[in-house]
């Protein structure tokens, strides 16, 4: 936010400038754009709410008769808007922003290390899949269980998840986000997993 609104020029405009109404510049951080301090286990319906209520404060049709500059905002606040909610409703795509903007690379982690815990578990599904592919349709039943098993582990990830999130906001520890980041990459191995096997079945 600008200290001073572009229009009037009053000291710190918040989303409207309190003395003109003239709408000001976005936040361009997420949270800051949604009022919301940064928080990883966010309320997603409370999330939900500020939305749709900031939908119908930056309708387009409602900045028809404005200045060409309130109007460029109106539209940047859209886009802003969009990004932000489809971003954070999601816990992945919210831990993945967090970890960006507290400095840490992200960069897509190489899935040819297999985590060591897995070992079996990816020797069984390649095995599996060859199988398949040379028609043995028992094949079909081992993929099915281990597709079942993956979905557990990922569910598993997703809470254990969740309670790194609430630790986090606690103190804002930055060895909890290295937890984050492990559970993050774990997960994309085994989402990979799941969509290796309904390739399998669709492909054979
Ligand atoms: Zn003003």
């Amino acid at each position: 936010m600008n200290e001073l609104c572009w229009n009037c020029g009053t000291a710190a405009p918040s989303r409207f400038c309190a003395n003109c109404k003239a709408l000001q510049p976005p936040a361009h951080d997420f949270f800051a754009f949604f009022d919301m301090p940064l928080v990883l286990a966010i309320d997603v319906k409370d999330l939900e709410k500020r939305f749709y209520a900031l939908s119908r404060q930056l309708h387009p049709d409602l900045f028809s008769r404005k200045p060409a500059r309130e109007q460029e905002y109106a539209l940047e606040a859209s886009a802003v808007l969009n990004d932000a909610y489809r971003t954070l409703k999601d816990p992945v795509a919210r831990a993945l922003y967090v970890l960006k903007q507290e400095g840490f690379d992200i960069a897509e982690q190489g899935t040819k290390d297999v985590p060591p815990e897995l070992l079996e578990e990816v020797f069984d599904l390649n095995m599996a899949i060859e199988e398949l592919h040379d028609g043995d349709e028992d094949a079909r039943s081992q993929l099915a269980s281990a597709r079942l098993r993956f979905e557990r582990m990922r569910d598993e990830i997703d809470s254990a998840m969740q309670t790194s999130f609430a630790a986090w906001d606690v103190a804002h520890d930055r060895v909890k986000l290295d937890e984050i980041r492990s559970q993050l990459n774990r997960r994309k191995y085994i989402t990979n997993l799941i969509a290796r096997t309904d390739e399998a079945n669709v492909s054979n």
